[in-house]
């Protein structure tokens, strides 16, 4: 017993293994009858894919990866949405696209080469994205699967039940729709648009409906009007009825989403209704959780620039892509400010989390060995104990033209640097050197002073101390360890508190109060340089 309840603390250390064993209990039947989980999520191709998206991805991704390192068969499918209407017009699409609005989205053409329509040139930007991640992603189109006819006996199902749907929106959200609304939207016949038609009655085989000017403010309907089947790709389920369709077509098991559709009332509770109440199927095992909050504030696609899962992968490595999304608890939000601290902070928390796990730290904890563990990006295999160069001493030697990475590196280290090492090291000058260049706040930037700043101005204390270090540096030998050591023993000799030693050190090199190690830091100048500096700092 006692050793049963070890290893189950041994295994809870990261949000994810509570929600593990939740998802055991509630699926014990179907994970011993060797069923695979059916894991979704579902992203419409409106726009590019706004970076908020990316945390279904982590959440649900993340579910698999350990889902299956414990032996339970599961599959994560992610829709590509493709057949909701194209309801608005992002800032960067050309405004000729507007002709378009109303149809459903696969049927406009794409505007980039090197995809099939407009929608999926957002949807293989995402791919490549989610791909970097390393998360075992089925993507699928849901237009296919209407034209195959896989959602004709949900669409039969809405439609005899359109009163129970109707009831049922009223009952969870209070807004109720009319009593001759029907929860379907035809492809109008004559102009093409799904967005734009309101059917009108059912009779158990063909349903008639309008395409009316006015439904909605963002398309206009040609006035048509039609009685056809519904079936077989002619028609598609409102998104709050499709939602729990798709859950029983696709057999989902598990599937969270994002705060906007978890409030009280609001599209998942209405789905779970109505899956259990018209389709008959049990409502998905759910996880909540909470906005990707960018710079403070809520981002939204359609604002545009910036905030797209490409462009925000654009600016991390992708282990550190995923420690962002997988970090925190789901009903945490993650902020993301990329021009203040966040990006510094992420590479640093990585190097605390990886001394964790190699028990570097005096301490080691469990649950930050876990977490690194699990923002690997292969996590079939335990990461590799690598020497990492700290993000700030890198971002000083990336603005350093003089000075040779690699050298510096396995001067700090100690010892040459392994092939695996090197490759981590060039990967993160890449994406410190793209930070610096396109958002480091000033104190990032580092230039280095050609001579004593103006307005330096030390007590007699650090002047003694500083003329000590001049004299004591003549003898030392030119490298980071014993440059340290001088500075240590100058520091007890002359009683000066180390803050009030480090501080003009930084000054006279760099003009500001903080800087890289300062032993290191010191020898990447000439010996010579850093005496005469002193020297006439003192004098
Ligand atoms: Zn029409």
């Amino acid at each position: 017993m006692a050793r049963y309840a070890e290893k189950r603390y041994s295994q809870r250390m990261s949000w994810v293994d509570p929600v593990i064993d939740e998802i055991k209990t509630r699926f014990e039947k179907e994970i011993s009858a060797g069923k695979t989980l059916i894991i979704r999520d579902e992203k419409t191709l409106s726009g590019r894919v706004h970076v908020g998206s990316l945390r279904g991805v982590a959440i649900h991704g993340l579910i698999s990866e350990v889902l299956t390192q414990q032996g339970i068969k599961n599959e994560f499918l992610f829709e590509l949405n493709d057949f909701d209407p194209m309801d608005g017009l992002p800032v960067n699409i050309d405004p000729s696209y507007q002709q378009y609005m109303g149809l459903p989205l696969f049927k406009v053409p794409a505007h980039e080469a090197g995809a099939e329509n407009y929608p999926m040139v957002f949807g293989h930007e995402f791919e490549k994205v989610t791909q970097a991640l390393g998360f075992p992603i089925k993507f699928y189109t849901v237009k296919p699967l209407y034209l195959e006819g896989k959602f004709n006996d949900v669409i039969r199902q809405a439609l005899d039940n359109a009163d129970k749907i109707r009831k049922i929106y009223k009952e969870v959200s209070g807004g109720g729709k009319p009593d001759d609304w029907y929860p379907l939207n035809v492809i109008c016949e004559n102009c093409g648009k799904v967005g734009t038609t309101q059917v009108t009655s059912w009779d158990g085989t063909n349903v008639t409906y309008e395409c009316k000017k006015l439904l909605v403010k963002w398309a206009q309907g040609c006035e048509h009007k039609g009685t056809i089947s519904p079936f077989d790709g002619r028609a598609k389920l409102p998104w709050k009825v499709e939602w729990p369709a798709k859950w029983k077509v696709m057999n989902v098991n598990i599937e969270g989403a994002g705060k906007d559709h978890s409030a009280a009332g609001g599209s998942r509770q209405i789905g779970a209704r109505i899956v259990k109440d018209v389709f008959n199927y049990p409502n998905p095992f759910d996880i909540p959780y909470e906005f990707f909050n960018l710079a403070g504030k809520k981002m939204s696609a359609s604002k545009g620039l910036g905030a797209s899962a490409k462009e925000v992968s654009d600016l991390l490595p992708p282990k550190l892509l995923k420690l962002l999304m997988i970090r925190k608890q789901p009903n945490h939000p993650i902020d993301f400010d990329p021009e203040g601290n966040t990006i510094p902070n992420l590479f640093d928390e990585y190097d605390r989390l990886s001394d964790h796990y190699f028990k570097r730290h005096p301490k080691p904890e469990q649950q930050f060995a876990r977490t690194f563990a699990l923002a690997q990006i292969d996590t079939t295999h335990a990461p590799k104990d690598l020497w990492q160069m700290r993000f700030t001493t890198l971002s000083f030697v990336v603005q350093m033209p003089h000075l040779n990475l690699i050298e510096e590196a396995e001067k700090l280290k100690g010892s040459k640097l392994t092939n695996d090492e090197i490759d981590a090291l060039n990967e993160r000058a890449l994406y410190v050197k793209k930070w610096l260049d396109q958002y480091a706040a000033p104190e990032y930037t580092f230039t280095i002073q050609n001579g004593v700043p103006e307005g330096f101005t030390i007590s007699d204390m650090q002047k003694v101390a500083l003329s000590a270090l001049a004299e004591k540096f003549a003898s030392t030998e030119w490298e980071g360890g014993k440059i340290q050591e001088a500075i240590h023993a100058v520091k007890t000799e002359t009683g000066v508190e180390p803050k009030e030693l480090f501080q003009p050190l930084y000054q006279l090199f760099l003009g500001r109060n903080s800087g890289p190690q300062v032993g290191w830091f010191l020898s990447t100048f000439a010996k010579e340089d850093v005496i005469n500096r002193l020297k006439s700092a003192t004098r």
